[in-house]
């Protein structure tokens, strides 16, 4: 699956709807300081299923609604879409058929978030399953930010192991299996 299109809307400085395609396999975001380019890497964590604040640099989830300035009032809700293309057929289970897969978020103010995939309502965990495997999870390696280089140097073998099961395809089996240990 590659990632063709972010769609923001209401999240963090990003309170009009926002389409930023992703054209090509690499693609660069410049831009002064301070005017979002790491609220793009927090939009995608975020949609992903990121659950802990502090990782998109905020005190309370309700932190990416995008909270009002000096001319514009305070968002009701925050939205996150990340569109693949999946003409490869590589995603799992039912969504193996379709050409495009939507991933979305959505956060109102009371602190209720919903998830989608192609606009079905599913569970945070329907859509770890659907990275699980691929690098590509809130907290894969997909997205390597400040700080964890280091991290790996550092790790200990135990923690690298999970990187390369994750790189390998195997988390997906041992994440299975340890459910059905459990049951
Ligand atoms: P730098 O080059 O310094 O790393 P950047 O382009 O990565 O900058 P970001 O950190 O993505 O910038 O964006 C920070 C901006 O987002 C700040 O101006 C901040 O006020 C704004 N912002 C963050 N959360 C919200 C929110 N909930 N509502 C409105 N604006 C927000
Ligand atoms: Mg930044």
């Amino acid at each position: 699956m590659r990632l063709t299109q972010l769609k923001l809307s209401g999240f963090k400085s990003f309170v009009d709807p926002t389409t930023i395609p992703v054209p090509s396999q690499l693609v660069g975001v410049v831009g002064p300081n301070g005017c979002g380019k790491s609220n793009i890497i927090d939009a995608v964590r975020w949609v992903l299923g990121e659950t802990k604040a502090s990782e998109l640099r905020g005190e309370s989830m309700q932190d990416v609604i995008f909270n009002g300035s000096a001319n514009r009032k305070a968002a009701g809700r925050a939205s996150v879409e990340l569109v693949f293309d999946n003409t490869e057929g590589r995603a799992i289970g039912q969504w193996s058929l379709y050409a495009e897969i939507s991933v979305r978020r959505v956060l109102t103010k009371d602190g209720t978030s919903s998830y989608f995939i192609n606009n079905q309502q599913v569970r945070r965990r329907d859509i770890h399953d659907l990275f699980l495997g691929t690098g590509l999870g809130s907290r894969g390696y997909a997205i390597i930010g400040q700080g964890m280089i280091n991290r790996l140097i550092e790790a200990k073998p135990e923690e690298l192991r999970v990187y390369l099961e994750e790189a390998a395809g195997v988390s997906r089996y041992k994440e299975r299996r340890r459910e059905t240990e459990n049951r």
